[in-house]
């Protein structure tokens, strides 16, 4: 019984020291983490924001109509027309 559990004791510990090993080696071989680069800062940033004449409503420019001179965010509100903020 007493060499059972020396047998065991010693395949336990090598499974627990390969698991050590094997995790140092993972840490030596990752690669330390980069900064983002200039492209993905280019691709991610904002677009110019535009604001609606009559709602109010900011919304990128791409999305916003350009009718008589503003900038609307849908064409019921350039219909609507300029609306005088309180
Ligand atoms: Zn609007």
């Amino acid at each position: 019984m007493g060499k059972a559990l020396f047998w065991l004791a010693i395949f336990i510990g090598s499974i627990f020291i390969t698991r050590l090993l094997a995790i140092q080696a993972a840490k030596k071989r990752r690669p330390p983490p980069q900064a983002p680069s200039k492209q993905d800062k280019a691709a991610t940033s904002s677009e110019a924001m535009v604001r609606c004449a009559h709602c109010g409503v900011h919304l990128p420019r791409s999305e916003a109509s350009l009718i008589n001179q503003n900038t609307w965010c849908s064409p019921a509100h350039a219909q609507l027309g300029v609306r005088n903020r309180d």
